[in-house]
Protein backbone atom coordinates (compact mmCIF):
# COMPACT_ATOMS: atom_id res chain seq x y z
CA UNK A 1 0.00 0.00 0.00
CA UNK A 2 1.36 2.95 -1.02
CA UNK A 3 1.64 5.90 1.66
CA UNK A 4 -0.71 8.31 1.85
CA UNK A 5 0.03 11.56 0.63
CA UNK A 6 -1.48 15.33 2.16
CA UNK A 7 -3.77 16.83 -0.68
CA UNK A 8 -4.61 20.77 0.04
CA UNK A 9 -7.94 21.29 -1.31
CA UNK A 10 -9.22 22.73 -3.37
CA UNK A 11 -6.01 24.56 -5.46
CA UNK A 12 -4.15 21.04 -5.56
CA UNK A 13 -4.81 19.34 -9.09
CA UNK A 14 -4.88 15.56 -9.25
CA UNK A 15 -2.82 13.99 -11.70
CA UNK A 16 -5.11 11.05 -12.52
CA UNK A 17 -2.47 9.39 -15.42
CA UNK A 18 0.14 8.63 -12.73
CA UNK A 19 -2.69 8.17 -10.09
CA UNK A 20 -5.07 5.49 -11.68
CA UNK A 21 -2.71 2.06 -11.24
CA UNK A 22 -2.57 3.25 -7.57
CA UNK A 23 -6.24 2.98 -7.37
CA UNK A 24 -8.31 0.14 -5.61
CA UNK A 25 -11.46 0.10 -7.53
CA UNK A 26 -12.79 -2.37 -5.24
CA UNK A 27 -12.91 0.29 -2.21
CA UNK A 28 -14.57 2.45 -4.35
CA UNK A 29 -16.96 0.36 -5.39
CA UNK A 30 -17.64 -0.97 -2.10
CA UNK A 31 -17.64 2.60 -0.34
CA UNK A 32 -20.07 4.00 -3.55
CA UNK A 33 -22.54 0.84 -3.64
CA UNK A 34 -22.06 -1.35 -0.50
CA UNK A 35 -20.87 -4.60 0.09
CA UNK A 36 -21.33 -6.98 -2.86
CA UNK A 37 -24.05 -9.27 -2.77
CA UNK A 38 -21.86 -11.88 -2.43
CA UNK A 39 -21.22 -13.62 -6.09
CA UNK A 40 -17.69 -13.78 -6.99
CA UNK A 41 -15.69 -15.46 -9.37
CA UNK A 42 -12.30 -14.59 -10.90
CA UNK A 43 -11.41 -12.06 -8.72
CA UNK A 44 -14.80 -10.14 -10.08
CA UNK A 45 -17.23 -8.93 -7.85
CA UNK A 46 -20.61 -8.26 -8.90
CA UNK A 47 -23.41 -6.14 -7.56
CA UNK A 48 -27.28 -4.80 -9.00
CA UNK A 49 -26.75 -1.97 -11.79
CA UNK A 50 -27.17 1.65 -10.58
CA UNK A 51 -27.48 2.31 -13.75
CA UNK A 52 -30.65 0.33 -14.63
CA UNK A 53 -33.16 -1.76 -13.15
CA UNK A 54 -31.24 -4.60 -12.55
CA UNK A 55 -32.55 -7.75 -10.18
CA UNK A 56 -30.08 -10.14 -11.06
CA UNK A 57 -26.50 -8.29 -10.32
CA UNK A 58 -25.05 -7.85 -14.03
CA UNK A 59 -22.76 -5.09 -12.62
CA UNK A 60 -19.10 -6.51 -12.30
CA UNK A 61 -15.97 -4.99 -11.07
CA UNK A 62 -12.71 -6.07 -12.13
CA UNK A 63 -10.18 -4.53 -9.88
CA UNK A 64 -7.02 -5.97 -11.48
CA UNK A 65 -7.95 -4.19 -14.41
CA UNK A 66 -9.47 -1.44 -12.59
CA UNK A 67 -12.41 -1.49 -15.13
CA UNK A 68 -16.39 -2.12 -14.70
CA UNK A 69 -18.76 -3.12 -16.64
CA UNK A 70 -22.55 -3.15 -16.59
CA UNK A 71 -23.70 -6.83 -19.15
CA UNK A 72 -27.36 -5.17 -18.60
CA UNK A 73 -26.91 -2.02 -20.53
CA UNK A 74 -23.43 -1.57 -21.29
CA UNK A 75 -22.45 1.34 -19.16
CA UNK A 76 -18.53 0.96 -18.21
CA UNK A 77 -15.77 2.82 -16.97
CA UNK A 78 -13.06 3.20 -14.01
CA UNK A 79 -13.52 4.12 -10.49
CA UNK A 80 -13.72 8.09 -11.44
CA UNK A 81 -16.01 7.73 -14.27
CA UNK A 82 -18.24 5.60 -11.82
CA UNK A 83 -17.97 8.29 -9.86
CA UNK A 84 -18.98 10.71 -12.58
CA UNK A 85 -22.02 8.63 -13.46
CA UNK A 86 -23.25 8.19 -10.12
CA UNK A 87 -23.36 11.49 -8.85
CA UNK A 88 -22.64 13.47 -11.83
CA UNK A 89 -19.78 15.26 -10.51
CA UNK A 90 -16.86 16.59 -12.56
CA UNK A 91 -14.26 14.97 -13.67
CA UNK A 92 -11.47 16.54 -11.40
CA UNK A 93 -14.20 16.27 -8.38
CA UNK A 94 -14.02 12.43 -9.65
CA UNK A 95 -10.75 12.11 -9.29
CA UNK A 96 -10.83 14.04 -5.33
CA UNK A 97 -13.55 11.63 -4.27
CA UNK A 98 -11.78 8.43 -5.86
CA UNK A 99 -7.93 9.19 -4.23
CA UNK A 100 -10.14 10.03 -0.83
CA UNK A 101 -11.79 6.70 -1.00
CA UNK A 102 -9.27 4.69 -1.44
CA UNK A 103 -7.61 6.01 1.32
CA UNK A 104 -4.37 7.54 -1.05
CA UNK A 105 -5.04 10.97 0.02
CA UNK A 106 -5.96 13.08 3.26
CA UNK A 107 -7.59 16.21 2.55
CA UNK A 108 -5.82 19.23 4.48
CA UNK A 109 -8.57 22.51 3.44
CA UNK A 110 -6.67 25.15 4.59
CA UNK A 111 -8.89 28.85 5.03
CA UNK A 112 -5.64 30.44 3.69
CA UNK A 113 -5.25 28.46 0.62
CA UNK A 114 -5.35 31.30 -2.11
CA UNK A 115 -8.42 29.99 -4.31
CA UNK A 116 -7.49 29.74 -7.72
CA UNK A 117 -10.45 30.46 -10.23
CA UNK A 118 -10.16 28.05 -12.60
CA UNK A 119 -11.30 29.58 -16.49
CA UNK A 120 -14.89 29.08 -17.63
CA UNK A 121 -14.60 27.00 -20.92
CA UNK A 122 -16.52 28.53 -23.77
CA UNK A 123 -18.30 25.41 -25.80
CA UNK A 124 -16.58 24.41 -28.09
CA UNK A 125 -18.37 20.89 -28.37
CA UNK A 126 -19.93 19.80 -31.10
CA UNK A 127 -23.36 20.64 -31.78
CA UNK A 128 -25.13 17.51 -29.06
CA UNK A 129 -28.06 15.38 -30.67
CA UNK A 130 -30.82 15.29 -28.66
CA UNK A 131 -31.60 11.62 -26.62
CA UNK A 132 -33.80 9.83 -24.78
CA UNK A 133 -37.70 10.61 -25.99
CA UNK A 134 -38.60 11.99 -29.02
CA UNK A 135 -39.43 15.80 -28.25
CA UNK A 136 -43.24 15.15 -28.85
CA UNK A 137 -43.30 12.06 -26.14
CA UNK A 138 -41.03 14.03 -23.96
CA UNK A 139 -43.52 17.21 -23.96
CA UNK A 140 -46.23 14.62 -23.63
CA UNK A 141 -44.80 13.06 -20.62
CA UNK A 142 -44.29 16.27 -18.78
CA UNK A 143 -47.64 17.25 -19.26
CA UNK A 144 -49.68 13.99 -18.56
CA UNK A 145 -47.19 13.83 -15.65
CA UNK A 146 -47.80 17.42 -14.20
CA UNK A 147 -51.62 16.16 -14.38
CA UNK A 148 -51.15 12.72 -12.72
CA UNK A 149 -49.43 14.27 -9.83
CA UNK A 150 -52.31 16.14 -8.36
CA UNK A 151 -54.70 12.70 -9.26
CA UNK A 152 -54.80 10.54 -6.20
CA UNK A 153 -52.26 8.52 -7.89
CA UNK A 154 -49.71 11.29 -7.33
CA UNK A 155 -50.21 11.07 -4.13
CA UNK A 156 -47.15 9.64 -2.56
CA UNK A 157 -45.08 12.17 -5.24
CA UNK A 158 -47.09 15.16 -3.62
CA UNK A 159 -45.84 13.80 -0.24
CA UNK A 160 -42.37 13.54 -1.05
CA UNK A 161 -42.45 17.21 -2.78
CA UNK A 162 -43.85 18.88 0.20
CA UNK A 163 -41.55 16.99 2.22
CA UNK A 164 -39.12 18.58 0.55
CA UNK A 165 -40.42 22.02 1.24
CA UNK A 166 -41.38 22.81 -1.80
CA UNK A 167 -45.55 24.44 -1.24
CA UNK A 168 -48.15 23.89 -4.19
CA UNK A 169 -47.42 27.11 -6.07
CA UNK A 170 -43.94 25.94 -6.39
CA UNK A 171 -44.62 22.45 -7.81
CA UNK A 172 -46.79 23.86 -10.15
CA UNK A 173 -45.12 26.45 -10.95
CA UNK A 174 -42.12 24.60 -11.70
CA UNK A 175 -44.23 21.92 -13.85
CA UNK A 176 -43.15 19.03 -11.90
CA UNK A 177 -45.20 15.57 -12.35
CA UNK A 178 -45.38 12.56 -11.29
CA UNK A 179 -45.08 9.23 -14.04
CA UNK A 180 -46.12 5.16 -12.83
CA UNK A 181 -44.36 3.65 -15.85
CA UNK A 182 -42.60 5.57 -18.03
CA UNK A 183 -40.75 3.75 -21.09
CA UNK A 184 -37.34 5.27 -21.28
CA UNK A 185 -34.89 4.30 -24.13
CA UNK A 186 -30.94 3.34 -23.21
CA UNK A 187 -28.30 5.61 -24.29
CA UNK A 188 -27.55 3.85 -27.32
CA UNK A 189 -31.01 4.20 -28.25
CA UNK A 190 -31.35 -0.02 -28.99
CA UNK A 191 -33.25 -0.97 -26.03
CA UNK A 192 -35.41 0.54 -23.15
CA UNK A 193 -36.50 -0.09 -19.90
CA UNK A 194 -39.26 1.99 -17.22
CA UNK A 195 -38.93 4.12 -14.63
CA UNK A 196 -41.07 5.14 -12.58
CA UNK A 197 -41.67 8.46 -9.94
CA UNK A 198 -41.18 12.07 -10.30
CA UNK A 199 -40.97 14.08 -13.56
CA UNK A 200 -38.75 17.42 -13.48
CA UNK A 201 -38.70 19.18 -16.57
CA UNK A 202 -35.99 21.73 -17.52
CA UNK A 203 -36.70 24.40 -19.75
CA UNK A 204 -35.00 26.74 -22.20
CA UNK A 205 -38.06 29.32 -22.46
CA UNK A 206 -40.52 27.58 -23.77
CA UNK A 207 -38.47 24.74 -24.96
CA UNK A 208 -38.25 21.40 -23.65
CA UNK A 209 -34.20 21.18 -22.83
CA UNK A 210 -34.51 17.95 -19.84
CA UNK A 211 -36.45 15.96 -18.56
CA UNK A 212 -35.11 13.79 -14.97
CA UNK A 213 -37.05 11.33 -13.45
CA UNK A 214 -36.68 10.99 -10.18
CA UNK A 215 -37.39 7.83 -8.35
CA UNK A 216 -38.73 6.80 -5.18
CA UNK A 217 -39.21 4.04 -2.64
CA UNK A 218 -34.95 3.19 -3.15
CA UNK A 219 -35.90 2.31 -6.58
CA UNK A 220 -32.46 2.80 -8.51
CA UNK A 221 -30.77 4.77 -10.03
CA UNK A 222 -32.13 7.72 -8.09
CA UNK A 223 -32.38 10.33 -11.29
CA UNK A 224 -33.00 8.70 -14.81
CA UNK A 225 -32.77 11.19 -17.65
CA UNK A 226 -35.87 10.33 -20.38
CA UNK A 227 -34.82 13.47 -22.56
CA UNK A 228 -31.96 15.43 -23.36
CA UNK A 229 -31.06 18.46 -25.77
CA UNK A 230 -29.27 21.11 -25.07
CA UNK A 231 -29.60 21.70 -21.76
CA UNK A 232 -28.36 25.25 -20.53
CA UNK A 233 -29.54 25.67 -16.85
CA UNK A 234 -32.37 25.02 -14.50
CA UNK A 235 -35.00 26.09 -13.90
CA UNK A 236 -33.94 28.39 -16.44
CA UNK A 237 -31.89 31.06 -18.04
CA UNK A 238 -34.49 33.66 -17.14
CA UNK A 239 -33.65 33.09 -13.42
CA UNK A 240 -30.54 34.86 -13.53
CA UNK A 241 -31.55 38.29 -12.57
CA UNK A 242 -29.11 41.96 -14.16
CA UNK A 243 -28.20 43.32 -11.00
CA UNK A 244 -29.89 40.70 -8.55
CA UNK A 245 -27.34 38.65 -6.41
CA UNK A 246 -27.05 34.71 -7.71
CA UNK A 247 -27.05 31.89 -5.71
CA UNK A 248 -25.90 28.66 -7.41
CA UNK A 249 -27.11 25.32 -5.82
CA UNK A 250 -26.55 21.65 -6.81
CA UNK A 251 -29.71 20.31 -7.19
CA UNK A 252 -33.25 21.05 -8.72
CA UNK A 253 -35.41 20.06 -5.64
CA UNK A 254 -32.52 22.69 -3.51
CA UNK A 255 -33.05 25.39 -6.16
CA UNK A 256 -36.77 25.34 -6.12
CA UNK A 257 -36.81 25.25 -2.23
CA UNK A 258 -33.91 28.20 -1.94
CA UNK A 259 -36.32 30.02 -4.72
CA UNK A 260 -39.31 29.71 -3.17
CA UNK A 261 -37.73 30.82 0.03
CA UNK A 262 -35.35 33.94 -1.72
CA UNK A 263 -37.16 35.14 -4.63
CA UNK A 264 -37.36 38.33 -3.74
CA UNK A 265 -33.73 39.02 -2.76
CA UNK A 266 -31.70 36.42 -5.60
CA UNK A 267 -32.12 34.21 -8.32
CA UNK A 268 -30.88 30.98 -7.75
CA UNK A 269 -29.99 27.83 -10.29
CA UNK A 270 -28.20 25.12 -10.50
CA UNK A 271 -26.66 23.11 -13.23
CA UNK A 272 -27.97 19.65 -11.93
CA UNK A 273 -25.57 17.17 -13.38
CA UNK A 274 -26.32 17.82 -16.99
CA UNK A 275 -23.72 20.44 -18.02
CA UNK A 276 -20.39 20.97 -16.97
CA UNK A 277 -19.55 24.06 -18.75
CA UNK A 278 -21.46 27.38 -18.98
CA UNK A 279 -23.15 28.72 -22.31
CA UNK A 280 -21.67 31.64 -23.56
CA UNK A 281 -25.10 33.49 -23.33
CA UNK A 282 -25.60 31.80 -19.44
CA UNK A 283 -21.93 33.12 -18.88
CA UNK A 284 -22.85 36.51 -19.90
CA UNK A 285 -25.83 36.98 -18.13
CA UNK A 286 -23.79 35.08 -14.90
CA UNK A 287 -21.54 38.28 -15.19
CA UNK A 288 -24.23 40.88 -14.95
CA UNK A 289 -25.22 39.67 -11.89
CA UNK A 290 -24.79 42.34 -8.65
CA UNK A 291 -22.86 38.89 -6.79
CA UNK A 292 -22.48 35.66 -6.74
CA UNK A 293 -23.00 32.78 -4.31
CA UNK A 294 -22.28 29.02 -4.48
CA UNK A 295 -24.08 27.10 -2.66
CA UNK A 296 -23.98 23.59 -2.87
CA UNK A 297 -23.59 20.72 -0.36
CA UNK A 298 -22.06 20.70 2.81
CA UNK A 299 -19.10 18.14 1.59
CA UNK A 300 -16.36 17.46 -0.47
CA UNK A 301 -18.19 16.94 -3.91
CA UNK A 302 -19.69 20.31 -3.08
CA UNK A 303 -16.54 22.18 -2.24
CA UNK A 304 -15.17 20.66 -5.64
CA UNK A 305 -18.42 22.18 -7.63
CA UNK A 306 -18.16 25.08 -6.21
CA UNK A 307 -14.37 25.68 -7.09
CA UNK A 308 -15.49 25.74 -10.84
CA UNK A 309 -16.98 29.18 -10.58
CA UNK A 310 -15.25 32.61 -10.93
CA UNK A 311 -13.51 33.81 -8.30
CA UNK A 312 -15.75 36.86 -6.97
CA UNK A 313 -18.67 33.79 -6.36
CA UNK A 314 -18.39 33.33 -2.05
CA UNK A 315 -18.74 29.75 -1.53
CA UNK A 316 -21.41 29.37 0.91
CA UNK A 317 -21.80 26.34 2.93
CA UNK A 318 -25.37 25.03 4.49
CA UNK A 319 -24.97 25.63 8.01
CA UNK A 320 -23.04 23.00 10.60
CA UNK A 321 -25.25 19.85 10.63
CA UNK A 322 -26.72 20.55 7.84
CA UNK A 323 -25.34 18.41 4.43
CA UNK A 324 -27.95 20.60 1.84
CA UNK A 325 -30.76 23.78 1.81
CA UNK A 326 -33.14 20.60 2.18
CA UNK A 327 -31.99 20.02 5.81
CA UNK A 328 -31.56 23.60 6.75
CA UNK A 329 -35.51 24.18 5.77
CA UNK A 330 -36.26 21.38 7.93
CA UNK A 331 -34.79 22.75 11.12
CA UNK A 332 -36.75 25.33 11.88
CA UNK A 333 -38.79 28.40 10.50
CA UNK A 334 -37.30 30.94 7.66
CA UNK A 335 -34.08 28.84 8.31
CA UNK A 336 -32.61 29.54 4.59
CA UNK A 337 -33.74 33.03 4.77
CA UNK A 338 -32.03 33.49 8.35
CA UNK A 339 -28.50 31.55 7.03
CA UNK A 340 -28.80 33.80 4.12
CA UNK A 341 -29.21 37.16 6.35
CA UNK A 342 -25.71 37.85 6.74
CA UNK A 343 -24.87 37.40 2.63
CA UNK A 344 -28.15 39.19 1.71
CA UNK A 345 -30.03 42.42 2.03
CA UNK A 346 -33.41 40.88 3.66
CA UNK A 347 -35.29 44.22 4.48
CA UNK A 348 -39.03 44.56 4.43
CA UNK A 349 -40.26 47.79 3.20
CA UNK A 350 -42.36 49.67 5.67
CA UNK A 351 -45.48 49.75 3.82
CA UNK A 352 -45.35 45.56 3.47
CA UNK A 353 -44.49 45.54 7.50
CA UNK A 354 -47.28 48.04 8.40
CA UNK A 355 -49.51 45.80 6.37
CA UNK A 356 -48.79 42.37 8.23
CA UNK A 357 -49.46 44.30 11.33
ZN1 LIG B 1 -26.64 -1.59 -16.04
Amino acid sequence: MPSPFVVRAPTDRLDWGALKDRIDLEAVAVALLGEPPGRKGGGRLWWSCPFHPDRNPSFVVDPDRGRWKCWGCGEHGDAAALVMKLDGSTFPAAVRRVVELCGLATWEASPHTPIVPRPVKAPDRPQERPSGLSPADALALVEDAAERLWSPNGVEAIVYLRGRGLNDETIRAARLGFVESARVPTKDGVRSYRASGIVLPWFDGERLALVKIRQLKGARPKYVEAFRDRPRIFPGPEAIQTGLPLIVVEGEFDCLLMAQQLHDVAGVVTLGSAASRLDEDVRRAVKSCRSLFTAHDADNAGDMAAECWPSRAVRVRPPEGCNDWTDVHASGFSRIRYSWGRHLPMSVPWEELAGRR
